[in-house]
């Protein structure tokens, strides 16, 4: 693929990066990222990997843009109050880039969906609120062998990492780490709990961060370590995730 004079001039900042590169930018061109949610996170994550022209963005989300979500997510607006979150983020980013293609998936990511929907992707991004999603991204990305990205948000603290249980050994899941989904109801979410919105902003805009540098093969991978982020004393916390070699997630993919 060679890239055109509009691109050359779009992606000028990448381009002269040594570590970017115009076989970098080709190969942004050419890759396909599923993002799961359009909401806090989703939406500085879909609005950077646009901007950089990631090649093929999917989105999932099944719920409605509302008021009370445009304190931060960013990527929506007042007049699409009602609007289809799927709908409303392909009208920004299109905005944005239109050099990019949207796959808009308005559908809620389930056991039946996500097999096909995570298959047509290289990498999954989590931007999910809920802990069903989060188990159900790990297992599955664990064992169709997709890199996946997570983050989840606490009211003023956010937390992240890369997974890629699936090359084995010194490379844990996030069942590793949490065997179990906490009981239902027992961690509320944003909605229920509150969060400083921006928040929201740094730990997406990193998540997006870590996605391109997968794309790109860049720097060290957040690979077997959790990143927290404490907002109001202003840390960053790296903790080095063990490899649970009882691990039922891990275990499957090992022998598949
Ligand atoms: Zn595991």
């Amino acid at each position: 693929m060679e890239l055109s004079e509009e691109q050359f001039r779009r992606y000028a900042r990448h381009l002269i990066l040594d570590e970017v590169g115009e076989e970098g930018q080709e190969r942004l061109l050419a890759s396909r990222v599923l993002v799961i949610g359009a909401g806090g996170l989703g939406s500085p994550m879909l609005m950077y990997l646009a901007a950089a022209g990631v090649g093929t963005i999917g989105i999932v989300d099944d719920d409605r843009v509302d008021i009370t979500n445009l304190q931060r997510q960013i990527v929506h607006a007042t007049e699409r109050i009602g609007a289809l979150k799927v709908d409303s983020a392909r009208d920004t980013l299109a905005r944005v880039n239109d050099g990019v293609v949207l796959d808009l998936h308005p559908v809620r990511l389930s056991a039946d969906n996500a097999a096909q929907l995570i298959g047509g992707y290289d990498l999954v991004a989590d931007g999910s609120d809920n802990f069903a999603t989060r188990y159900l991204l790990n297992d599955l990305c664990t064992r169709l062998r997709k890199p996946l990205v997570a983050a989840a948000l606490s009211p003023f603290e956010g937390q992240l990492s890369t997974f890629k249980a699936y090359l084995g050994d010194g490379h844990p899941c996030y069942r590793c780490l949490f065997r179990e989904p906490p009981p239902p109801d027992t961690v509320p979410r944003c909605e229920e709990a509150g969060i400083l919105g921006a928040v929201a902003g740094v730990v997406g805009t990193l998540q997006a961060v870590e996605v391109l540098k997968e794309l790109l093969g860049l720097g060290e991978s957040l690979d077997g370590t959790l990143l927290i982020y404490d907002a109001l004393r202003t840390r960053f916390h790296r903790i080095r995730i063990a490899k649970d070699h009882d691990c039922p997630a891990c275990t499957v993919a090992a022998h598949a």
